[in-house]
């Protein structure tokens, strides 16, 4: 089955609010095996929505529309598809109860036009909608499965959950497997899986994000075991060209596999960053659960700062400057000290867009990384402006924090 979500409203044309419903709409379409193949957005306007529900029969079995279902003159979704398909409307009376019953129990008066979301297309089986006023709607026309959700992702999301999967659910499998990747990019690894990316089922795609690449088996089947073993065949082959890359195959943030690394072997950890500013602390304390291995986290911007918070020696920053491999040892190692952790990583580095020079570029950084036995800087250059060389270098981190765990 074919699918099309067709968001109707204004506000999501003119860029007034993020159209969160299509986004959610399709991640859980292809969870229960719906391809969906377009997105449409349109302003409430009648032409408009003609024109986008012939496009949409013309090339999709499952039409999706959210929104414009409310009780002003401007919410004609219902309206609109009626006249296009030549159905008439009934008032429906367990809808008009209902949204009685919902002002009832607000203790807040009906207005008038209210009842106007009580009409539904003639033959339409009607999709109660608990938590709000606009009743959903689902009709089935040539063949073609209609269905119109109301705008408020809450009452969308709900809606769709309880009364739209039974509706559509089919036997068709389509599974996704992730396998998340760092340190690698795009172009080098489509050269190492060049002759696999080629293959139709499953298929291969990649995604990159700043400094990580995701990769996304797509595997279809009406048989559930066929699906799941031509995931794990692929991801096998995958795995064996890129193994050092891959951090993991669960569609995570790298800084969950750290956390959850760093739980598992019972070991606490210290930060201390500069040219971060605080990024590699705030990535690490988003992830519930934290506090069982993060002791602390600091930011020692100043020179003086770095001599008081973790006792870098002055005279190495006097003699090497603050983004150096040295100062950033020191760093990590005045840490672990302080923290009485067991493992500490710092960050020294220049984010620019000024305070380059010939010897010391824009984008570079120093990461330390201290622990009982042993320690070491590693030194990197990053491009991009201050924002992304912030992002690299605490990825870069935690990708260094993945290999030593
Ligand atoms: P409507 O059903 O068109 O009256 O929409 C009611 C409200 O739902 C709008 O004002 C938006 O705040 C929200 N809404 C409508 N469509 C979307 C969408 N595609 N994504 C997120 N929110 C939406
Ligand atoms: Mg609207």
């Amino acid at each position: 089955m074919k699918a099309e979500i067709i968001s109707v409203g204004t506000e999501l044309i003119l860029g007034n609010i993020l159209n969160t419903n299509t986004y959610y709409l399709s991640k859980r379409l292809w969870e229960i095996g719906i391809e969906v193949l377009y997105h449409t957005s349109i302003k409430d306007e009648p032409k408009f929505l003609e024109e986008a529900l012939n496009i949409a029969l013309g090339r999709a079995d499952l039409l999706i529309f959210t929104g414009g279902l409310g009780p002003t003159s401007d919410d004609m979704t219902k309206e609109v598809i009626c006249k296009t398909l030549g159905i008439d409307m009934e008032l429906n009376k367990e809808a008009e109860k209902d949204i009685k019953d919902y002002f009832y129990s607000l203790n807040r008066p009906m207005s008038g036009n209210n009842i106007k979301q009580a009409y539904l297309p003639k033959g339409a089986q009607y999709l109660i909608n608990e938590i709000g006023t606009a009743p959903g709607v689902y009709i089935e026309n040539s063949g073609k499965k209609i269905i119109m959700l109301p705008g408020p992702p809450k009452e969308m999301k709900l809606m769709f959950n309880k009364y739209v999967i039974p509706l559509i659910k089919q036997d068709y499998i389509i599974k996704v497997q992730t396998i998340n990747t760092i340190g690698i990019g795009e172009s080098s690894l489509e050269t190492i899986l060049m002759d696999l990316t080629s293959s139709k089922n499953p298929t291969i795609a990649t995604y990159p994000k700043e400094g990580q690449v995701d990769i996304k088996l797509v595997a279809k089947g009406y048989d559930e075991d066929k699906v799941d073993c031509l995931l794990k065949e692929m991801k096998e082959r995958i795995s064996g060209r890129i193994s050092e890359y891959i951090y993991s195959y669960k569609d995570e943030k790298i800084e969950e596999v750290i956390v959850n690394k760093l739980k598992r072997k019972k070991l606490k950890i210290a930060i201390c960053e500069s040219c971060t500013g605080g990024l590699i602390t705030s990535k690490l304390t988003k992830i519930p659960g934290v506090s069982e291995v993060l002791e602390r986290g600091i930011v020692t911007y100043s020179n003086k700062s770095k001599v008081e918070e973790v006792n870098v020696n002055k005279t190495t920053l006097d003699k090497y400057g603050a983004v150096s491999e040295e100062v950033a040892l020191e760093m990590a190692q005045g840490i672990l000290e302080k923290a009485g952790v067991d493992i500490a990583v710092s960050t020294t580095g220049i984010a620019g867009p000024t305070g380059g020079s010939n010897k010391k570029p824009i984008g570079l950084v120093y990461i330390g990384i201290a622990t009982r036995n042993s320690s070491y800087a590693i030194k990197s250059i990053f491009k991009g402006d201050r924002e992304s060389i912030q992002k690299r270098a605490a990825l870069k981190v935690f990708d260094e924090l993945r290999k030593i765990l």
